[in-house]
């Protein structure tokens, strides 16, 4: 089987700043990848490649299939194919729980209004919201927005879900509830690449860890990377998070 992302040499440039410097970054179907590193280092710019939000100068990218180095990437199949979720939830304020995760169902996947609740109703009940599907975003936590904006990302049956340090804004408590549902969904088998600062996290859920440095990738092992890193880079970055 194809991997599930195939990053090779892989360049971004912002103007004259040269964020990726060649990334190479292979992640296999049911691996769960942590992504850490020092703010700046090009994290979230790997990760938002993988979406296409943004475009590469240099290298291949291939995700579920979709070569994402060739201009002519059917975007809207790529959607249905990796969820993404993001520190700030953009969920619509004047939407329910329940309808801000129909709204991708109708509009990506054009499901009719009694199929899209139905799925609704599944996901925000796998996330631990099933009594707070009617409720709007201003009702609800910052943990169980989201946990709305996981679900959203879950509704659509994606191949790869991305996660980009969306814990960051929210407090010790309510992280936890957040880090427990993303555990599960990792469980279930779901791939998935997630940003995190959270080194506890990363050593439980992820079979690997890719520590990035200054647009490249320093290290790329499983977990216990954390515990015995093998270059001075992670030792440091390891001693001060
Ligand atoms: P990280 O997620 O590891 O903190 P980022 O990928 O967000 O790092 O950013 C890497 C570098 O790219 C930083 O120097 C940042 O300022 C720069 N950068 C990110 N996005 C943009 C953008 N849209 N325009 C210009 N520079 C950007
Ligand atoms: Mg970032």
């Amino acid at each position: 089987m194809s991997p599930v992302v195939e990053m090779k040499n892989v360049q971004k440039n912002f103007g004259a700043l040269q964020v990726l410097k060649g990334i190479d970054l292979t992640v296999d179907a049911g691996e769960v990848v942590a992504i850490i590193g020092q703010s700046g280092s090009g994290k979230s710019t790997a990760l938002r490649c993988l979406d296409r939000l943004e475009t590469i100068e240099g290298g291949e990218l291939r995700v579920c299939g979709h070569a994402l180095h060739d201009r002519k990437v059917d975007l809207a199949r790529l959607r249905q194919d990796v969820g993404i979720v993001f520190q700030s939830y953009n969920l619509f304020p004047h939407m329910t729980a329940a309808e801000n995760v129909m709204l991708a169902l109708r509009l990506v996947k054009k499901k009719p209004f009694a199929e899209a609740r139905t799925v609704a109703e599944a996901v925000l009940t796998r996330v631990g919201l099933a009594d707070r599907m009617d409720m709007y975003p201003e009702q609800l936590s910052g943990g169980q927005q989201q946990r709305v904006a996981i679900a959203r990302g879950l509704a659509l049956a994606p191949k790869l879900m991305l996660f980009d340090e969306v814990t960051s804004a929210l407090d010790p408590q309510l992280t936890t509830e957040v880090l427990k549902v993303i555990e599960q969904v990792a469980r279930d088998g779901m791939t998935m690449v997630l940003v995190t600062h959270e080194m506890d996290f990363a050593r439980k859920v992820a079979n690997r860890v890719v520590y990035m440095h200054k647009g490249r990738v320093n290290v790329d092992g499983p977990a216990s990377v954390l515990d015995a890193p093998p270059t001075a880079e992670l030792a440091d970055f390891l001693k001060s998070a």
